[in-house]
């Protein structure tokens, strides 16, 4: 089952639930469980942009690299 984060506007509380697709598209009743506000927002959730190595940090390393 599918998991959706959702952050409350009111107050800023993330939260997620669970909801099958076909609950969702009926529509979920979301009360944030901080302040039980209906004004709720799901957040999508992007994969992470894995952070790339840095490749020029070689000369960073223990100093015997004796590239500086
Ligand atoms: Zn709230």
């Amino acid at each position: 089952m599918p998991t959706y984060e959702f952050v409350c506007k009111y107050c800023g509380n993330r939260f997620e639930t669970f909801a099958t697709i076909s609950q969702k598209e009926k529509g979920l009743d979301l009360f944030c469980e901080n302040c039980g506000s209906p004004d709720v927002k799901q957040i999508i959730s992007a994969p992470m942009t894995l952070l790339r190595g840095s490749p020029s940090s070689g000369c960073s390393g223990s100093g015997s690299g004796g590239c500086c």
